[in-house]
C-alpha cells in the first residue's frame, strides 16, 4: 500500500475546507451563483497557500453534475475524476517545464476542440510567471477573446514577473499567507485525526517553522510522524528538524539584556552543541527581538506580530524592563553580526562578538530621560540647606559702570541700599540662588531672590534671573549663562550669544515657550525673549563662522558641558557627520 503524503491526503476537495482564505473563496462562490466567472483567472500568493487548490476546486465546481447550489458536490462523475486526476477535459501544466511558444502553440490547437465529456474545458498553469515571453504573447490573442467552452486559472508566486497585458486580461485573487492560530488549529486538527499526540510546543514550532504555508507545515508533520510514531514530544522537533524553541530566544535574550553575558553565551554554546545551523539561529534570533521591539513600540502588537500568545506574552514582559533605544542597539548589532557571518566560515564567532558588543553597550537611557534625571539632581541639591551648597565664587561688578549702581529700582530691599552707604568702591553680587540674611556689613552682599511681586529690571537682575531659572529648569540656566549681554526693547528681552550653537537648544519652540513663561514671571513684564549672535542678525539667520569656530562651538554646547560635568569627562576631539542644517 502506498502511503499518502499528508500534504496530498489533507488536500481540500471543497471551498469550505480551505483555510485562511476566505474572502477569495466567498468572491469565487459568488461568481459561481451568479454564473459570472470569468474566462481567465489568476491566483497569486506564497507557496503552500492553496493556489492550484483552489483552482482545482473551481474547475470541478464549473463542470459538476450536480444541480445543487452547493458545488463541487464531489460525488458526480466529472468531480470523481477530477479528484482522482483521469478528467480529460482537465488541463493542468506546469509553466516551468513547459515555457516556449510551441508548447503554448498546442495548447491553442488543442482549445479549439470542445471538451469531450464536461461542459468545459479547463487549463491550469502553475507557476505561469516562468513562462518566455513569446509564450505570453502567443496566449494574449487567445485571453483577449477566449472560447466559450474554455477557463482559464493561472497560479503564481510571483505576481511582478507576469506582463501587464496578461494581467489586465485576468480576475486576479490574492491569497494570504495562513495566520499563525488557524495554521496551528489546523495543524492540531490533522495530528488528532492521523491519531498522532503531538506536544503543544512541538505544534508551536512546527507552525512558526510553516510561516503561513499548509504545505510546508504538513510536510514537517510528516517527517515528525514518521520519526515518532504516535508521539511527537518537544525534542523530536529539536532533534529532527534542527529547530529551536521559541523559550530558548527568550532565555538567551533576557540573559543579555540583564548582563549576564555568560549566561548567555552558555545558551549559545548549548544550541551549537544541538547541532542547530547558527546563521539560522542568528536570524532566528533577530527576528525575535524585532517582536520585542514591536512589543515596546506598539500599542497592538499582536496586530503587527504573527505568533503565539504564549509567546506574546513572554516578549511583551522582555519589552517592559528595557527601553526601545537598548532593543534597537541590539537589533542593529544582531543585524551588523548577520551581515559578517555570511562570508565568515567562522559564523558562531561572529554571533559571539555581536553579543558581546551588544550586552557591553549596555542600557541605552534616552536623552529626553537623561535631562530630567540631571534636573533632578540639580533640584535635590538646591533643596540642601546652604551649608552644605558649595558657594559661588562673588561676582566682581565695577561700581563705576552707572546701570549697576543706580539701584533706585532693584527690589525695595533696605538692606540693599542700606549695605550700599557703608560699601566703599566696589560691590559684590553673589548669585546664590537661596534668600539670605546679611549678618555683617562687608564685601559680600547676597540678594533675595525669591520672585517679586512687581517689575524687575532685566540686566540689573540677569543672574537672579538665572539661579531662578535654575531651580526650575536646570540645563536652560546652563544656557542662559553662556549668554554674553541681555537688552530690554520694548517687549523684547533680546539675549546675545557669541555663537548660534550656544542657544539651539533653546531655539525649540516648546523650550522657547517656557523660557517666555519664565521671563515673564520673573521680571513681571510681559516680555517676549528674543535669541541673537553677536553682530549677527537674527536667531535663524546663520552667522558665517568657519570650521575651527563651530567645532569650538560644539565643545561649549551646554549639553555637552553637562555631560562633561556629570561624568568628569573632557572634550577630547569633536568629529561632524553630514551637514544637517
Ligand atoms: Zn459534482
Amino acid at each position: 500500500m502506498s502511503y499518502l503524503v499528508l500534504a496530498r491526503k489533507w488536500r481540500p476537495q471543497h471551498f469550505n475546507e480551505v483555510i485562511g482564505q476566505q474572502p477569495v473563496v466567498r468572491t469565487l462562490q459568488n461568481a459561481l451563483k451568479r454564473s459570472r466567472v470569468s474566462h481567465a483567472m489568476l491566483f497569486s500568493g506564497v507557496r503552500g497557500v492553496g493556489k492550484t487548490t483552489l483552482a482545482r476546486i473551481m474547475a470541478k465546481a464549473l463542470n459538476c453534475q450536480s444541480e445543487k447550489e452547493d458545488r463541487p458536490c464531489n460525488k458526480c462523475d466529472s468531480c470523481l475524476e477530477i479528484t482522482n486526476g483521469s478528467a480529460l477535459d482537465l488541463h493542468e501544466i506546469d509553466g516551468a517545464s513547459n515555457r516556449g511558444i510551441q508548447e503554448i502553440r498546442e495548447l491553442k490547437e488543442n482549445i479549439r476542440f470542445f471538451p469531450t465529456k464536461s461542459r468545459y474545458k479547463i487549463i491550469i498553469i502553475d507557476e505561469v510567471h516562468m513562462l518566455t515571453t513569446e509564450a505570453f504573447n502567443a496566449l494574449l490573442k487567445t485571453l483577449e477573446e477566449p472560447p466559450k467552452h474554455v477557463f482559464f486559472m493561472f497560479a503564481t508566486t510571483e505576481l511582478h514577473k507576469i506582463p501587464i497585458t496578461i494581467l489586465s486580461r485576468c480576475q486576479r485573487y490574492e491569497l494570504k499567507r495562513i495566520a499563525f492560530a488557524e495554521l496551528h488549529d489546523f495543524f492540531k486538527k490533522v495530528a488528532e485525526k492521523e491519531g498522532v499526540a503531538v506536544s503543544a510546543k512541538a505544534l508551536s514550532i512546527i507552525t512558526r517553522e510553516a510561516d503561513g504555508s499548509v504545505r510546508d507545515g504538513l510536510s514537517l508533520l510528516d517527517q515528525m510522524f514518521s520519526f515518532g510514531g504516535d508521539q511527537v514530544k518537544d525534542e523530536d522537533v529539536v532533534d529532527v528538524l534542527g529547530l529551536v524553541d521559541h523559550t530558548v530566544f527568550e532565555k538567551l535574550a533576557a540573559s543579555l539584556l540583564s548582563g549576564d553575558l555568560a549566561r548567555g553565551l552558555e545558551l549559545l554554546d548549548r544550541t551549537y552543541r544541538a547541532g542547530i545551523d547558527i546563521k539560522r539561529f542568528a536570524n532566528d534570533l533577530l527576528n525575535f527581538f524585532r517582536t520585542v521591539l514591536i512589543c515596546k513600540t506598539s500599542p497592538h502588537p499582536e496586530e503587527l506580530l504573527d505568533i503565539s500568545d504564549m509567546e506574546l506574552q513572554e516578549a511583551k514582559k522582555i519589552a517592559a524592563g528595557q527601553s526601545a533605544e537598548t532593543l534597537y542597539q541590539y537589533f542593529h548589532l544582531l543585524l551588523q553580526g548577520i551581515g559578517q557571518m555570511q562570508y565568515s566560515p567562522r559564523p558562531r564567532m561572529i554571533l559571539e562578538m555581536a553579543l558581546i558588543k551588544a550586552a557591553q553597550a549596555g542600557q541605552i537611557v534616552p536623552a529626553s530621560v537623561l535631562l530630567e534625571r540631571f534636573d533632578d539632581c540639580f533640584r535635590q541639591s538646591l533643596s540642601l540647606p546652604l551649608s552644605q551648597v558649595a558657594p559661588a565664587d562673588p561676582v566682581v561688578v565695577e561700581t563705576n559702570q552707572p546701570e549697576d549702581i543706580k539701584e533706585k529700582d532693584v527690589s525695595g530691599s533696605r538692606e540693599v541700599s542700606a549695605v550700599k552707604e557703608k560699601m566703599s568702591e566696589k560691590k559684590t553680587v553673589s548669585p546664590k540662588p537661596a534668600e539670605t540674611e546679611i549678618t555683617q556689613p562687608g564685601p559680600s552682599v547676597a540678594k533675595s531672590l525669591a520672585p517679586a511681586t512687581h517689575q524687575k529690571d532685566v540686566r540689573k537682575n540677569w543672574d537672579d534671573f538665572v539661579a531662578y531659572v535654575k531651580e526650575r529648569k536646570s540645563w536652560m540656566s546652563h544656557v542662559l549663562q553662556l549668554c554674553d549681554r541681555v537688552e530690554e526693547h520694548d517687549d523684547d528681552l533680546i539675549m546675545i550669544f557669541s555663537q548660534p550653537t550656544e542657544y539651539k537648544i533653546l531655539d525649540q519652540s516648546e523650550n522657547m515657550k517656557l523660557l517666555t513663561r519664565y521671563v515673564q514671571d520673573f521680571f513681571q513684564k510681559e516680555l517676549k525673549p528674543r535669541l541673537r549672535v553677536r553682530g549677527g542678525e537674527d536667531a535663524c539667520g546663520n552667522s558665517d563662522n568657519s570650521v575651527s569656530e563651530e567645532r569650538r562651538a560644539l565643545a561649549r554646547d551646554p549639553l555637552v558641558r553637562m555631560a562633561t560635568e556629570v561624568f568628569g569627562g573632557r572634550v577630547a576631539s569633536v568629529r561632524t557627520g553630514p551637514k544637517f542644517r
